[in-house]
């Protein structure tokens, strides 16, 4: 098994778990952004969001909304940034599907999600809502 999180999932290498239940476990990243940073995995094994089975995405977003509230208060936080690189384009790099649970305090200087991204010419949303709905009814 060479994927690092299916092994953390098995009990194979060692992981702060704070939580687990029959769908996904959540414990801490080895090289944290803030104090109290959670990542939340499925056990079973996907690269990607869209990869997964809807039980799957039930039990992930389950367990991340149960473990947000706790490790905010944890480390005294006053949020959460929560997020998912889903895909290597986008910076991901373990390619087992993992939730970021990141605490947050008004004067962390790390920006909101709108930050990551540069101002700039957009197609009109209503072409690309109806790509979309024409997609997803593909
Ligand atoms: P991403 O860039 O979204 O793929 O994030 C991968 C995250 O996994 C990084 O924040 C790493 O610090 C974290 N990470 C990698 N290996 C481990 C590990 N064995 N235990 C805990 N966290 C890990
Ligand atoms: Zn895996």
């Amino acid at each position: 098994m060479s994927c690092i999180f299916c092994r953390v999932v098995g009990g194979e290498i060692p992981a702060e778990i704070v939580a687990a239940d029959a769908g996904a476990v959540a414990f801490l990243d080895v090289h944290p952004l803030a104090d109290g940073h959670v990542l939340v995995v499925p056990r079973a094994h996907a690269a990607t969001l869209e990869a997964m089975s809807s039980a799957d995405v039930a039990a992930l977003f389950t367990l991340v909304a149960r473990v947000a509230g706790p490790a905010r208060q944890a480390v005294g936080a006053a949020g959460t940034t929560i997020g998912i690189n889903n895909g290597p384009a986008t910076g991901q790099t373990v390619p087992h599907v993992h939730v970021h649970i990141v605490p947050r305090w008004p004067d962390d200087g790390a920006g909101s999600v709108h930050s990551l991204f540069r101002a700039g010419p957009r197609r009109p949303i209503g072409e690309v809502g109806a790509a979309i709905r024409t997609a997803l009814s593909g």
